[in-house]
C-alpha cells in the first residue's frame, strides 16, 4: 500500500516534469511519445539464465515492529524496523521475476508436450482452440482468475493451439530448458518511461523525450 503510493507519485511526478517541459518549449503537452518496450532473451546456456530462476517456497517474511509501547510514546518513532540482511537476502528470493517473461514462438513447436509434463505449476495446454471461458475450464489446471488474460497462440501444424494461464507461471524457465526447439524462451521485459531533461537541450525541433530505464 505505501510503497504504491510513494511509486505512483514518483510517477506522476515524472509525467508533470514531462508537460511543463514540452509547454515551456512551445509544444502540446497532450503529445506524449510512447514508453520504447523491448523484450529480450536471458539465455545463457542450457540450463543457465541470467537472472535468478529458482523459486523460493518461503512465505513473506513478516517486517519486524518496534514494540507497541515504544512507537505509542513519540510520534517521532519508527514503528516498522526494517529487515536485517539476512532476512532481507531471503525475502528478496522471493521474487518471482515477473520482468521475464515466457515467449512462444508457434513456428518452432513440434508439439512434443515436454513442456506440459515438466511444468511444476501446470499452467501450458494444448488443446483445441475454443471460447476463452469454454478454454478456461479445459486446460491442464483450470484458469480461474478471469483478470489475468490467458496467453493463446495460434493454430500450430496438428490444428491445437497452446494456451497458458500466466496467472501462476513461476517464471522459473523450466519449460525453455526442457524444449528441443527452443520454441519457449525466457526474456525481459524493459519498458523505459519518457524523462522531461532533453526538452529543455536547445538546436532540437521537437524534443525527443530521452528514455531512462
Ligand atoms: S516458466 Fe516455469 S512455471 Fe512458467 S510456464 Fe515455464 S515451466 Fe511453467
Ligand atoms: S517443449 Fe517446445 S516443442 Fe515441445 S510442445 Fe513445448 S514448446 Fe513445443
Amino acid at each position: 500500500f505505501g510503497p504504491k503510493n510513494i511509486i505512483t507519485a514518483v510517477a506522476h511526478g515524472h509525467e508533470a516534469a514531462v508537460s511543463i517541459a514540452l509547454l515551456l518549449g512551445g509544444q502540446d503537452p497532450r503529445q506524449r511519445l510512447p514508453p520504447p518496450t523491448n523484450l529480450m532473451s536471458q539465455k545463457m546456456g542450457i540450463h543457465e539464465w541470467s537472472y535468478d530462476n529458482d523459486t523460493s517456497l518461503d512465505v513473506r517474511y513478516k517486517v519486524p515492529w518496534a514494540k507497541a509501547e515504544t512507537a505509542l510514546a513519540s510520534i517521532r518513532v519508527e514503528v516498522e524496523l526494517g529487515f536485517d540482511a539476512a532476512t532481507a537476502f531471503k525475502e528478496a528470493q522471493r521474487c518471482l521475476n515477473c520482468d521475464v517473461q515466457t515467449v512462444f514462438n508457434q513456428s518452432t513447436c513440434i508439439e512434443c508436450d515436454a513442456c506440459v509434463d515438466i511444468c511444476p505449476m501446470d499452467c501450458i495446454s494444448f488443446t483445441a482452440d475454443g471460447e476463452e471461458a469454454d478454454l478456461r475450464g479445459r486446460l491442464k489446471a483450470p484458469a480461474l482468475n478471469l483478470a489475468q488474460d490467458l496467453y493463446v497462440s495460434g493454430a500450430l501444424k496438428t490444428g491445437r493451439v497452446m494456451v497458458k494461464d500466466e496467472d501462476v507461471c513461476l517464471h522459473c524457465g523450466l519449460c525453455a530448458e526442457r524444449c528441443p526447439t527452443g520454441a519457449w524462451d525466457m526474456q525481459k521485459y524493459l519498458f523505459k518511461t519518457a524523462m522531461a531533461e532533453s526538452a529543455k537541450r536547445p538546436g532540437r525541433a521537437r524534443p525527443a523525450l530521452e528514455v531512462a530505464a
